[in-house]
């Protein structure tokens, strides 16, 4: 998507707060508190989980809210672009593009569109701020039920952004970040479709950032570990995504590289930086990869975080022995 010459604001850990150039997602974590203590949540399930790989693939609900300029409705983006999307949701978390399959599908359950007049909203483009505390109240699907996808032309160069799953309730969690008809993910129109698999036909959207924020929705970290970095200085080596399966590396990855050599975000010590993943910042054409850890965590987040339990039929769960081992630098926390 080009989004090297693209600058965005980034709100990571709050601990870390930054505003970064170069950025893919907006996608703001709850703090601290609330990482340490999901992390331990997730890493406890992780261990009472099933050895046994068993059940069916986690089925997604999807319920978009397209917000279309007040021209007339369709005037935002076609039908057949939110399938395109959808359509990549499933190549990218069923490992057909690269990494593994995670057992989680999408299927697009509901469409609603509106217009900014009709809502009694201002006329588009909107930054989240607005879209947070006005639009999604007045368009939310049942969160509990849906994994809620506005498509919303956002001011600036903002591609899209996600809420992190919460335990709201539960002891020494964070709570106050996430209201629940805040929950979803926001993209702008240009970034929702897909050009790979079947949809080759639409070659210029590759649906790789709304790949990235439901990596977030699902409780994934940026592969760096959020630290502050940059591509020429190892200071985010000692960070973690929680997951040892993807290398330590030294901030975000733009671009689009040549396979051969060694990436300049890999820490010194470690295996190359893993900047095909989906969750790194590099073009989408490098995009192709979920790892069987970040899969791990996808799948205890739809097992345990509220909102996130009821938002899919069906369900699987993988075997144990895949999913603890990842959980680097656990014990340091605790
Ligand atoms: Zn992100």
């Amino acid at each position: 998507m080009g989004i090297q010459s693209i600058v965005l604001v980034l709100s990571v850990l709050c601990l870390f707060s930054l505003v970064a150039a170069h950025s893919r997602c907006a996608t703001k974590f709850g703090g601290e508190e609330h990482t340490i203590a999901f992390e331990k949540e997730m890493h406890q399930h992780m261990r009472q989980m099933k050895r046994a790989s068993t059940g069916t693939p986690f089925q997604i609900r999807v319920a978009y809210i397209v917000v279309d300029y007040d021209t007339g409705a369709g005037t935002n983006i076609p039908d057949i672009r939110l399938d395109q999307q959808i359509s990549q949701f499933n190549q990218a978390f069923s490992g057909a593009l690269g990494g593994v399959d995670t057992y989680i599908r999408f299927t697009r359950n509901y469409t609603r569109r509106v217009t900014p007049s009709a809502l009694g909203l201002k006329p588009l483009p909107y930054d989240s701020d607005y879209i947070d505390a006005r639009l999604k109240p007045l368009t939310s699907y049942n969160p509990d039920l849906y994994l809620n996808f506005w498509v919303v032309p956002l001011e600036g160069l903002t591609l899209g952004y996600a809420v992190f799953p919460t335990f709201s309730g539960l002891d020494g969690l964070y709570s106050g970040s996430s209201p629940a008809n805040r929950d979803g993910l926001v993209i702008d129109p240009t970034m929702v479709g897909s050009n790979t698999g079947a949809n080759k036909a639409n070659t210029v959207v590759s649906g790789i950032t709304a790949v990235h924020e439901v990596g977030h929705y699902l409780g994934l970290r940026h592969i760096w570990g959020d630290g502050q970095g940059d591509e020429n200085q190892y200071d985010t080596c000692g960070e973690t995504d929680y997951c040892s399966d993807t290398p330590p590396a030294n901030g975000p990855f733009y671009g689009c590289p040549a396979t051969n050599g060694r990436s300049k975000t890999s820490c010194p010590g470690y295996p190359d930086a893993m900047i095909t993943n989906y969750m790194d910042y590099s073009d989408d054409p490098c995009l192709n990869r979920f790892t069987q850890c970040q899969a791990g965590r996808m799948q205890v987040v739809l097992n345990k975080s509220p909102r996130r339990t009821g938002v899919y039929v069906g369900g699987f769960v993988s075997a144990a022995s895949s999913l603890v081992s990842p959980l680097k630098f656990l014990l340091k926390l605790f």
